[in-house]
Protein backbone atom coordinates (compact mmCIF):
# COMPACT_ATOMS: atom_id res chain seq x y z
CA UNK A 1 0.00 0.00 0.00
CA UNK A 2 1.39 3.56 -1.21
CA UNK A 3 1.74 6.04 2.05
CA UNK A 4 -1.12 7.98 0.94
CA UNK A 5 -3.28 5.13 0.64
CA UNK A 6 -2.24 4.23 4.19
CA UNK A 7 -2.73 7.45 5.20
CA UNK A 8 -5.57 7.87 3.74
CA UNK A 9 -7.40 4.60 4.93
CA UNK A 10 -6.08 5.52 9.08
CA UNK A 11 -7.94 8.73 8.24
CA UNK A 12 -11.09 6.95 7.43
CA UNK A 13 -10.73 4.86 10.35
CA UNK A 14 -10.05 7.54 12.38
CA UNK A 15 -13.79 8.80 11.26
CA UNK A 16 -15.51 5.29 11.25
CA UNK A 17 -15.00 5.74 15.36
CA UNK A 18 -16.93 8.84 15.51
CA UNK A 19 -19.59 6.98 13.77
CA UNK A 20 -22.16 6.43 15.87
CA UNK A 21 -23.15 2.78 17.32
CA UNK A 22 -26.06 2.08 14.27
CA UNK A 23 -22.86 1.43 11.97
CA UNK A 24 -21.05 -0.96 14.17
CA UNK A 25 -21.25 -3.67 11.61
CA UNK A 26 -19.35 -1.61 8.94
CA UNK A 27 -16.19 -1.16 11.47
CA UNK A 28 -15.64 -4.61 12.11
CA UNK A 29 -11.61 -4.99 11.54
CA UNK A 30 -9.88 -6.60 8.93
CA UNK A 31 -7.77 -9.62 9.81
CA UNK A 32 -4.43 -10.31 8.50
CA UNK A 33 -1.70 -13.34 8.71
CA UNK A 34 1.44 -12.48 8.56
CA UNK A 35 4.10 -15.75 7.63
CA UNK A 36 8.27 -15.57 7.66
CA UNK A 37 11.10 -17.41 7.92
CA UNK A 38 10.96 -16.32 11.85
CA UNK A 39 10.09 -14.29 14.39
CA UNK A 40 12.36 -12.37 16.48
CA UNK A 41 10.06 -11.83 19.70
CA UNK A 42 11.39 -9.01 21.35
CA UNK A 43 11.85 -10.73 24.79
CA UNK A 44 14.98 -12.79 23.99
CA UNK A 45 13.14 -15.89 21.93
CA UNK A 46 13.06 -16.96 18.32
CA UNK A 47 9.97 -18.54 16.84
CA UNK A 48 10.63 -20.63 13.60
CA UNK A 49 8.31 -20.53 10.86
CA UNK A 50 6.23 -18.12 12.82
CA UNK A 51 2.40 -16.73 12.02
CA UNK A 52 1.37 -13.51 13.32
CA UNK A 53 -2.52 -12.46 13.32
CA UNK A 54 -3.17 -9.33 13.35
CA UNK A 55 -7.47 -7.57 13.51
CA UNK A 56 -7.46 -3.82 13.52
CA UNK A 57 -4.10 -2.03 15.26
CA UNK A 58 -2.92 -5.09 17.63
CA UNK A 59 -1.36 -8.51 17.57
CA UNK A 60 -4.14 -11.20 18.08
CA UNK A 61 -1.79 -13.74 18.38
CA UNK A 62 1.68 -14.62 17.24
CA UNK A 63 3.91 -18.39 17.44
CA UNK A 64 5.03 -21.03 15.26
CA UNK A 65 2.31 -21.43 12.35
CA UNK A 66 1.28 -24.82 13.20
CA UNK A 67 0.02 -23.46 16.06
CA UNK A 68 -1.56 -20.53 15.37
CA UNK A 69 -5.27 -20.67 14.24
CA UNK A 70 -5.57 -18.96 10.77
CA UNK A 71 -9.20 -16.97 11.20
CA UNK A 72 -11.24 -18.00 7.96
CA UNK A 73 -11.48 -14.72 4.91
CA UNK A 74 -7.74 -13.48 6.67
CA UNK A 75 -5.28 -11.71 4.50
CA UNK A 76 -2.56 -13.43 4.88
CA UNK A 77 1.10 -11.85 3.99
CA UNK A 78 3.52 -13.94 2.84
CA UNK A 79 7.69 -12.81 3.97
CA UNK A 80 9.46 -15.96 2.88
CA UNK A 81 13.11 -15.63 3.91
CA UNK A 82 12.20 -12.87 6.04
CA UNK A 83 12.83 -12.02 9.79
CA UNK A 84 9.78 -10.44 11.84
CA UNK A 85 11.00 -8.14 14.08
CA UNK A 86 8.80 -5.39 16.39
CA UNK A 87 8.94 -2.16 15.22
CA UNK A 88 12.11 -0.62 16.02
CA UNK A 89 12.15 2.35 18.93
CA UNK A 90 14.55 5.08 18.87
CA UNK A 91 14.58 6.96 22.34
CA UNK A 92 16.67 9.64 20.66
CA UNK A 93 15.38 11.82 17.87
CA UNK A 94 15.37 15.56 16.38
CA UNK A 95 12.85 14.81 13.68
CA UNK A 96 12.58 18.70 13.61
CA UNK A 97 16.12 18.98 12.53
CA UNK A 98 17.78 19.72 9.09
CA UNK A 99 21.00 20.92 11.06
CA UNK A 100 23.76 20.24 8.80
CA UNK A 101 24.54 23.89 7.51
CA UNK A 102 25.81 24.59 10.82
CA UNK A 103 24.72 24.22 14.49
CA UNK A 104 23.91 27.22 16.25
CA UNK A 105 22.65 29.65 13.28
CA UNK A 106 19.37 27.35 12.76
CA UNK A 107 18.48 28.82 16.03
CA UNK A 108 18.64 32.37 14.19
CA UNK A 109 18.15 31.58 10.88
CA UNK A 110 14.86 28.79 11.50
CA UNK A 111 11.77 29.08 12.57
CA UNK A 112 9.27 26.57 14.40
CA UNK A 113 7.49 26.39 10.91
CA UNK A 114 10.60 25.35 8.92
CA UNK A 115 11.08 22.33 12.13
CA UNK A 116 7.31 21.13 10.97
CA UNK A 117 8.15 20.62 7.73
CA UNK A 118 11.67 19.10 7.99
CA UNK A 119 9.44 16.64 10.78
CA UNK A 120 7.11 15.90 7.97
CA UNK A 121 10.01 14.52 5.79
CA UNK A 122 12.15 13.32 8.90
CA UNK A 123 9.15 11.33 9.96
CA UNK A 124 8.61 9.16 6.63
CA UNK A 125 12.50 8.50 6.09
CA UNK A 126 12.60 7.35 10.24
CA UNK A 127 9.43 5.06 9.75
CA UNK A 128 10.63 3.30 6.43
CA UNK A 129 13.54 2.42 8.53
CA UNK A 130 11.26 0.37 10.16
CA UNK A 131 11.19 2.73 13.40
CA UNK A 132 7.64 2.46 14.49
CA UNK A 133 8.19 4.91 17.45
CA UNK A 134 10.50 7.41 18.34
CA UNK A 135 11.32 9.17 21.70
CA UNK A 136 11.99 13.38 20.96
CA UNK A 137 14.59 14.86 22.71
CA UNK A 138 14.39 18.38 21.97
CA UNK A 139 11.99 20.69 19.23
CA UNK A 140 11.73 24.04 18.66
CA UNK A 141 7.84 25.45 18.90
CA UNK A 142 6.30 22.08 19.71
CA UNK A 143 6.34 21.20 16.12
CA UNK A 144 7.57 17.84 17.45
CA UNK A 145 4.02 17.67 19.10
CA UNK A 146 2.66 18.82 15.87
CA UNK A 147 4.04 16.31 13.95
CA UNK A 148 3.07 13.72 16.70
CA UNK A 149 -0.71 14.67 16.04
CA UNK A 150 -0.60 14.95 11.97
CA UNK A 151 0.88 11.11 12.41
CA UNK A 152 -1.64 10.03 14.55
CA UNK A 153 -4.06 11.58 12.58
CA UNK A 154 -3.00 10.00 9.18
CA UNK A 155 -1.90 13.10 7.48
CA UNK A 156 1.28 12.45 7.10
CA UNK A 157 3.43 9.06 7.54
CA UNK A 158 5.44 8.79 10.48
CA UNK A 159 6.27 6.75 13.90
CA UNK A 160 4.58 7.61 16.90
CA UNK A 161 5.45 10.77 18.68
CA UNK A 162 6.86 10.71 22.01
CA UNK A 163 7.35 14.58 22.29
CA UNK A 164 9.37 16.72 24.40
CA UNK A 165 9.15 19.96 23.35
CA UNK A 166 12.33 22.51 23.37
CA UNK A 167 15.21 20.98 25.90
CA UNK A 168 15.40 22.90 29.40
CA UNK A 169 19.28 24.54 29.84
CA UNK A 170 20.69 26.85 31.22
CA UNK A 171 21.49 30.29 30.75
CA UNK A 172 24.97 30.31 29.04
CA UNK A 173 24.54 26.54 28.60
CA UNK A 174 24.72 23.53 26.23
CA UNK A 175 21.07 24.52 24.94
CA UNK A 176 21.80 28.27 24.60
CA UNK A 177 23.48 30.20 21.47
CA UNK A 178 26.40 31.26 22.94
CA UNK A 179 30.13 33.33 21.92
CA UNK A 180 27.86 36.56 20.46
CA UNK A 181 28.32 39.75 22.17
CA UNK A 182 25.71 40.61 24.84
CA UNK A 183 23.92 43.12 22.69
CA UNK A 184 23.14 40.87 20.81
CA UNK A 185 19.45 39.40 22.12
CA UNK A 186 19.58 35.47 20.71
CA UNK A 187 17.23 32.86 21.45
CA UNK A 188 18.37 29.72 23.00
CA UNK A 189 18.49 26.09 21.02
CA UNK A 190 16.70 25.20 23.89
CA UNK A 191 14.25 26.96 26.71
CA UNK A 192 16.32 28.65 28.62
CA UNK A 193 15.74 28.44 32.36
CA UNK A 194 17.39 29.64 36.17
CA UNK A 195 16.18 28.57 38.99
CA UNK A 196 13.91 26.41 40.51
CA UNK A 197 10.93 28.06 40.04
CA UNK A 198 11.45 28.50 36.56
CA UNK A 199 11.82 24.93 36.08
CA UNK A 200 8.59 23.87 37.62
CA UNK A 201 6.95 26.75 36.01
CA UNK A 202 8.58 25.40 32.56
CA UNK A 203 8.39 21.77 33.03
CA UNK A 204 4.55 22.68 33.67
CA UNK A 205 4.45 24.40 30.79
CA UNK A 206 5.57 22.46 28.59
CA UNK A 207 3.33 19.55 29.81
CA UNK A 208 0.38 22.20 29.53
CA UNK A 209 1.59 21.67 25.42
CA UNK A 210 2.18 18.24 24.88
CA UNK A 211 5.22 16.92 26.04
CA UNK A 212 5.09 13.33 26.90
CA UNK A 213 8.43 13.42 28.35
CA UNK A 214 10.89 16.50 29.97
CA UNK A 215 14.29 16.71 28.18
CA UNK A 216 17.06 19.01 30.47
CA UNK A 217 20.46 19.47 30.16
CA UNK A 218 23.06 18.84 32.67
CA UNK A 219 26.08 18.86 31.48
CA UNK A 220 28.20 21.12 28.45
CA UNK A 221 27.91 19.13 24.71
CA UNK A 222 30.01 18.45 21.29
CA UNK A 223 27.91 21.15 19.30
CA UNK A 224 27.46 23.90 22.00
CA UNK A 225 30.29 26.73 21.39
CA UNK A 226 32.42 27.43 24.98
CA UNK A 227 31.10 24.39 27.26
CA UNK A 228 33.40 21.32 27.86
CA UNK A 229 30.89 18.30 28.03
CA UNK A 230 31.92 17.29 31.02
CA UNK A 231 30.84 20.80 33.33
CA UNK A 232 28.21 20.79 35.09
CA UNK A 233 24.70 23.05 34.18
CA UNK A 234 21.92 23.07 36.72
CA UNK A 235 21.97 23.08 39.91
CA UNK A 236 21.29 19.87 42.43
CA UNK A 237 18.33 21.54 43.58
CA UNK A 238 16.89 22.58 39.90
CA UNK A 239 17.41 19.00 38.79
CA UNK A 240 15.73 17.77 41.41
CA UNK A 241 12.73 20.17 40.72
CA UNK A 242 12.66 19.00 37.15
CA UNK A 243 12.07 15.63 38.04
CA UNK A 244 9.98 15.82 40.98
CA UNK A 245 7.59 18.21 39.06
CA UNK A 246 7.92 15.87 35.65
CA UNK A 247 6.85 12.99 38.22
CA UNK A 248 3.75 14.83 39.62
CA UNK A 249 2.19 15.31 36.16
CA UNK A 250 3.14 11.90 35.56
CA UNK A 251 6.15 12.36 32.91
CA UNK A 252 9.64 11.31 32.98
CA UNK A 253 13.25 13.23 32.29
CA UNK A 254 15.43 12.69 30.03
CA UNK A 255 18.62 14.16 30.76
CA UNK A 256 21.56 14.88 28.40
CA UNK A 257 24.63 14.30 29.93
CA UNK A 258 28.13 13.51 28.66
CA UNK A 259 30.04 12.79 32.21
CA UNK A 260 31.66 14.61 35.09
CA UNK A 261 29.58 15.55 38.14
CA UNK A 262 27.05 16.40 36.05
CA UNK A 263 26.28 12.96 35.21
CA UNK A 264 26.00 11.45 38.85
CA UNK A 265 23.76 14.85 40.03
CA UNK A 266 21.13 13.75 37.15
CA UNK A 267 21.06 9.93 38.11
CA UNK A 268 20.76 11.09 41.49
CA UNK A 269 17.99 13.47 41.14
CA UNK A 270 15.64 10.56 39.31
CA UNK A 271 16.05 11.22 35.81
CA UNK A 272 15.04 8.08 33.53
CA UNK A 273 17.68 8.35 31.16
CA UNK A 274 21.28 9.29 30.69
CA UNK A 275 21.47 10.64 27.61
CA UNK A 276 25.41 10.29 25.34
CA UNK A 277 27.09 9.32 28.73
CA UNK A 278 30.29 9.35 26.51
CA UNK A 279 32.75 9.44 29.77
CA UNK A 280 30.56 7.99 32.18
CA UNK A 281 32.24 5.97 35.20
CA UNK A 282 32.35 3.23 36.29
CA UNK A 283 31.25 4.43 39.80
CA UNK A 284 28.32 6.37 37.96
CA UNK A 285 27.59 3.38 36.02
CA UNK A 286 27.03 1.14 39.28
CA UNK A 287 24.56 4.04 40.58
CA UNK A 288 23.04 3.91 37.44
CA UNK A 289 22.44 0.05 37.43
CA UNK A 290 21.18 0.32 41.25
CA UNK A 291 19.13 2.96 40.52
CA UNK A 292 17.32 1.27 36.98
CA UNK A 293 19.16 4.57 34.98
CA UNK A 294 19.03 4.03 31.28
CA UNK A 295 22.22 4.76 29.21
CA UNK A 296 20.88 5.73 25.81
CA UNK A 297 24.21 5.68 23.87
CA UNK A 298 23.78 7.69 21.08
CA UNK A 299 27.20 6.17 19.41
CA UNK A 300 26.05 6.78 15.32
CA UNK A 301 26.11 10.61 15.47
CA UNK A 302 29.69 11.19 17.49
CA UNK A 303 31.27 8.59 15.25
CA UNK A 304 30.18 10.36 12.07
CA UNK A 305 31.39 13.47 13.16
CA UNK A 306 34.64 12.40 14.28
CA UNK A 307 34.64 10.44 10.97
CA UNK A 308 33.77 13.53 8.84
CA UNK A 309 32.33 16.26 10.70
CA UNK A 310 33.65 18.74 8.85
CA UNK A 311 32.54 17.41 5.38
CA UNK A 312 29.18 17.47 6.86
CA UNK A 313 29.16 21.22 8.05
CA UNK A 314 29.58 20.87 11.80
CA UNK A 315 31.32 23.71 13.55
CA UNK A 316 35.45 23.16 13.58
CA UNK A 317 34.89 23.21 17.89
CA UNK A 318 32.57 20.49 17.47
CA UNK A 319 34.37 18.56 15.33
CA UNK A 320 37.87 18.73 17.77
CA UNK A 321 35.64 17.98 21.07
CA UNK A 322 34.06 14.93 19.66
CA UNK A 323 37.79 13.69 18.40
CA UNK A 324 39.01 14.69 21.97
CA UNK A 325 36.99 12.20 23.54
CA UNK A 326 36.09 9.68 20.99
CA UNK A 327 38.61 6.74 22.18
CA UNK A 328 37.85 7.17 25.91
CA UNK A 329 34.38 7.69 25.04
CA UNK A 330 34.45 4.17 23.23
CA UNK A 331 35.77 2.39 26.39
CA UNK A 332 34.09 3.97 28.87
CA UNK A 333 30.31 3.14 26.88
CA UNK A 334 31.65 -0.41 26.38
CA UNK A 335 32.73 -0.80 30.05
CA UNK A 336 29.07 0.12 31.13
CA UNK A 337 27.37 -1.90 28.45
CA UNK A 338 29.50 -5.09 29.68
CA UNK A 339 29.12 -4.34 33.52
CA UNK A 340 25.13 -4.44 32.71
CA UNK A 341 24.17 -0.54 33.08
CA UNK A 342 20.68 -1.00 31.23
CA UNK A 343 21.03 0.61 27.72
CA UNK A 344 18.28 2.02 25.61
CA UNK A 345 18.57 2.29 22.16
CA UNK A 346 19.02 6.19 20.72
CA UNK A 347 20.93 7.83 18.14
CA UNK A 348 20.52 11.39 18.44
CA UNK A 349 19.27 11.42 14.99
CA UNK A 350 19.57 14.55 13.15
CA UNK A 351 21.26 16.11 9.72
CA UNK A 352 21.48 12.67 7.27
CA UNK A 353 21.17 10.54 9.75
CA UNK A 354 17.76 10.53 9.90
CA UNK A 355 16.32 6.94 8.02
CA UNK A 356 19.76 5.38 8.78
CA UNK A 357 18.71 4.97 12.59
CA UNK A 358 19.46 1.20 11.90
CA UNK A 359 23.19 2.00 11.66
CA UNK A 360 23.40 2.07 15.72
CA UNK A 361 22.63 -1.47 15.64
CA UNK A 362 26.27 -2.22 13.90
CA UNK A 363 27.44 0.81 16.71
CA UNK A 364 26.06 -1.28 19.36
CA UNK A 365 27.81 -4.65 18.36
CA UNK A 366 31.25 -3.27 17.26
CA UNK A 367 31.59 -0.57 20.01
CA UNK A 368 29.47 -1.86 22.89
CA UNK A 369 30.66 -5.82 22.01
CA UNK A 370 26.66 -6.49 22.21
CA UNK A 371 25.55 -9.18 20.41
CA UNK A 372 23.24 -8.77 17.99
CA UNK A 373 19.92 -9.52 19.92
CA UNK A 374 21.01 -7.52 22.76
CA UNK A 375 20.98 -4.56 20.22
CA UNK A 376 17.88 -5.72 19.05
CA UNK A 377 16.26 -5.93 22.57
CA UNK A 378 17.80 -2.41 23.06
CA UNK A 379 15.32 -1.07 20.46
CA UNK A 380 12.02 -3.11 21.25
CA UNK A 381 11.92 -4.50 25.18
CA UNK A 382 14.29 -1.84 26.47
CA UNK A 383 13.26 1.24 24.81
CA UNK A 384 9.90 0.36 25.48
CA UNK A 385 10.46 -0.18 29.06
CA UNK A 386 12.31 3.43 29.19
CA UNK A 387 9.55 5.22 27.25
CA UNK A 388 6.86 3.58 29.54
CA UNK A 389 4.60 1.88 26.72
CA UNK A 390 5.96 -2.10 27.85
CA UNK A 391 2.09 -2.81 27.50
CA UNK A 392 1.89 -1.58 24.10
CA UNK A 393 4.69 -2.19 22.41
CA UNK A 394 8.41 -3.85 22.71
CA UNK A 395 7.63 -7.50 21.28
CA UNK A 396 5.25 -8.76 19.32
CA UNK A 397 3.02 -11.01 21.57
CA UNK A 398 -0.71 -11.02 22.03
CA UNK A 399 -2.61 -7.64 23.06
CA UNK A 400 0.34 -5.84 21.70
CA UNK A 401 -0.12 -2.43 18.91
CA UNK A 402 0.89 -4.51 15.39
CA UNK A 403 4.40 -2.45 14.73
CA UNK A 404 5.88 -5.03 12.90
CA UNK A 405 8.81 -5.10 10.36
CA UNK A 406 10.85 -7.50 8.23
CA UNK A 407 13.93 -7.68 7.37
CA UNK A 408 15.22 -10.69 4.54
CA UNK A 409 17.59 -13.21 5.96
CA UNK A 410 18.37 -13.83 10.15
CA UNK A 411 20.00 -10.54 11.46
CA UNK A 412 21.31 -12.50 14.65
CA UNK A 413 24.25 -13.87 11.74
CA UNK A 414 24.54 -10.43 9.95
CA UNK A 415 23.53 -7.38 11.93
CA UNK A 416 23.58 -5.33 9.56
CA UNK A 417 20.77 -6.61 7.55
CA UNK A 418 19.22 -4.43 10.11
CA UNK A 419 19.22 -1.40 7.83
CA UNK A 420 17.29 -2.81 5.39
CA UNK A 421 13.86 -3.00 6.44
CA UNK A 422 11.65 -4.44 3.49
CA UNK A 423 8.15 -4.78 5.36
CA UNK A 424 6.77 -1.67 7.64
CA UNK A 425 3.62 -2.24 9.18
CA UNK A 426 2.33 0.25 12.17
CA UNK A 427 -0.94 -0.39 14.01
CA UNK A 428 -2.09 -3.00 11.74
CA UNK A 429 -1.46 -0.82 8.58
CA UNK A 430 1.35 -1.36 6.01
CA UNK A 431 3.49 1.32 5.26
CA UNK A 432 6.08 -0.68 3.43
CA UNK A 433 6.50 -4.18 1.71
CA UNK A 434 9.10 -5.57 -0.51
CA UNK A 435 10.82 -2.14 -0.51
CA UNK A 436 14.95 -2.07 0.10
ZN1 LIG B 1 20.05 15.13 21.04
Amino acid sequence: MSFRRAARSLLHTALLITVPTAAAGAQEATTTVIRAARLIVGDGTVIDQPAVVVRGDRIVEAGPASRVTVPRGAKVIELAGHTLLPGFIDTHTHLTSIDSDGGDLAAIQETAAHAGIWAAVNARKTLDAGFTAVREAGAPGFADVAAKSAIARGIIPGPRIFAAGAALGILGGHADVNGYSPEVQLPGTGTIVNGVDEVRQTVRHHVKYGADQIKIVATGGILSQGDAPTASQFSDAELREAVSEAARLGRKVMAHAHGGAGLTAAVEAGVASIEHGSLVTAEQGALMKQKGTYLVPTLIILEEIVKDGAKKGYPPYAVEKAKAIAAERRTRLRAAFQAGVPFAFGTDATSDIHGRNGEEFHYMVEILGATPMQAILSATRDAAALIGISRDAGSVTTGKWADIVAVEGNPLDDVRRLEKVTFVMKGGAVYKSGGK
